[in-house]
């Protein structure tokens, strides 16, 4: 994510320049995922045209900084953000339709219609569409100072808002909510966290994991509500109160929804594609329709870990699959083989996460549990499920490749525990 040099207004074609009505590769979509498909098209096709309609007015960008630094730095710029430079795009001649929506899939006969009112025709289209974060369907949701988190835009409205503000509430302990908490304490904000579950990050900290990390940011001044569902938000134009299900508020002058995502994959559905939270796509990243096919957090492919199908919303994972179907997009036949993985970081904690730690009945933690680094296995019906990595990226390769393979908890358990035991060994 290294800084660039040019500004958005300069990526932005006209789009008198786009001549083009038909091409090889149509991608729908302007995030990692799009971006990392051109470079699987690439190492396959070095001539076949690539159109990329971008919703969004800026040029692809990176959005995890979008929660942390970014948003920590008042002063930060855009240009840090971008995926690639502008001359990139020249490079691997793609043309770039900035503030371009694509409003209608005609799967059939591979045409895609534009927010312009240009249509498309395309021998191979993605869908790599993204998601959108969800409302709480509640009362005062539109109130001033109530705010959602995915775009640069968001977040550059936060970090205004965050000068001036005095409490915040987090709706959702995710990995979102909690960087967001994290993230708001730079500026002197005092935050609230209200989460519907018993504890923080419920979905990837096992219990003895989350009670670390919830004393960790109480030293540092975020406060928790537990158990709690939001009822509604209270102000006169501006947000005053967020009220809990059980009657009582919690005072604020901004709040920001954290509560999930959900796949934009309505082009999809309209068009008949199979939709089940999320586009359902092979191994190869192929719909249920012939030549279309979906990356990233819009799609639902096979895990190959775990043998279910799964819906990943992860950084590392929306490069990796948009790579890997774009190159299936270009003739290659390449099953996608990724353990999924997800980091994170607040205040001076990062987390690395491989396998799905939400399976977990029990843990084995190698060291002591704590800031200085340390490694927590999970187990699932006596198998490993996934690896947690706290202040610790020197055992990555090691526990991406225990999770792939999953062994019996019970046979390495002893080693594992043991900080001095050789994890490569392990691994095997
Ligand atoms: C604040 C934040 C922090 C994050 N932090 C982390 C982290 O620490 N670790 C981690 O692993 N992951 C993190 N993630 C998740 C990660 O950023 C996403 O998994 C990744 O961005 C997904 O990429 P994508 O290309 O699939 O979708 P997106 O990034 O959502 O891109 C999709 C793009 O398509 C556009 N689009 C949608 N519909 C249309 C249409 N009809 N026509 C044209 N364009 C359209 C959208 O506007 C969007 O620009 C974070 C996400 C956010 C929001």
């Amino acid at each position: 994510m290294a800084g660039r040099d040019h500004a958005d207004t300069e990526i932005l074609r006209e789009r008198s320049d786009l001549t083009m009505a038909s091409c090889d590769y149509l991608i729908v979509g302007g995030g990692l995922a799009a971006v990392s498909a051109v470079e699987g098209i690439r190492r396959e096709d070095g001539d076949g045209t690539i159109v990329m309609l971008c919703e969004e007015e800026a040029p692809p960008y990176h959005r995890p900084p979008l929660s942390k630094e970014y948003l920590q730095t008042p002063e930060a710029s855009r240009e840090l953000l971008h995926v690639k430079p502008e001359e990139w795009y020249e490079q691997a001649d793609v043309q770039l339709a900035l503030g371009t929506r694509a409003t209608g899939l005609d799967a059939r006969q591979r045409k895609v219609h534009d927010s312009d009112g240009e249509t498309w025709e395309a021998e191979r289209i993605l869908l790599a569409t993204g998601g959108r974060p969800r409302r709480l369907g509640v009362g005062g949701e539109s109130l001033e100072g109530v705010y959602m988190l995915r775009s640069v835009a968001d977040s550059e409205a936060i970090r205004k808002a965050a000068r001036e503000a005095e409490a915040a509430v987090l709706v959702g302990a995710g990995f979102i909510g909690m960087e967001l908490a994290a993230s708001l304490r730079a500026y002197d904000v005092a935050p609230t966290v209200v989460e519907l579950g018993e504890r923080p990050w419920p979905q990837v900290l096992p219990p003895a994991l989350s009670e670390f990390v919830q004393a960790y940011f109480e030293d540092r001044g975020v406060a928790f509500r537990c158990e709690a569902g939001v009822s509604g938000l209270r102000g006169e134009g501006r947000v005053e109160a967020v009220t809990l299900d059980d009657g009582t508020e919690v005072p604020c002058d901004m709040a920001v929804v954290a509560v999930g995502i959900g796949p934009s994959a309505e082009l999809a559905a309209e068009a008949g594609l199979a939709v089940h939270d999320g586009i359902e796509v092979d191994k190869f990243g192929e719909t249920s329709h012939g030549y279309i096919y979906a990356a990233g957090d819009v799609a639902r492919y096979p895990d190959p870990v775990f043998g279910d199908t799964v819906r990943m919303e992860h950084w590392d994972h929306a490069r990796a699959h948009g790579r890997a179907v774009g190159r299936n997009m270009a003739g290659a036949k390449l099953p996608y083989d990724h353990v999924s993985y997800f980091f994170s970081d607040a205040f001076d904690l990062s987390f690395n996460v491989f396998g799905r730690p939400s399976m977990a009945d029990r843990i084995v933690v190698r060291g002591e549990l704590g800031a200085k680094g340390s490694l927590v296995f999970c187990g699932h019906e006596g198998r490993l499920c996934a690896a947690v990595l706290v202040n610790e990226n020197e055992s990555m390769d090691e526990c991406r490749e225990l999770v792939r393979r999953r062994p019996s908890l019970e046979e390495i358990e002893e080693e594992l525990s043991d900080p001095e035991a050789d994890l490569a060994g392990i691994a095997g």
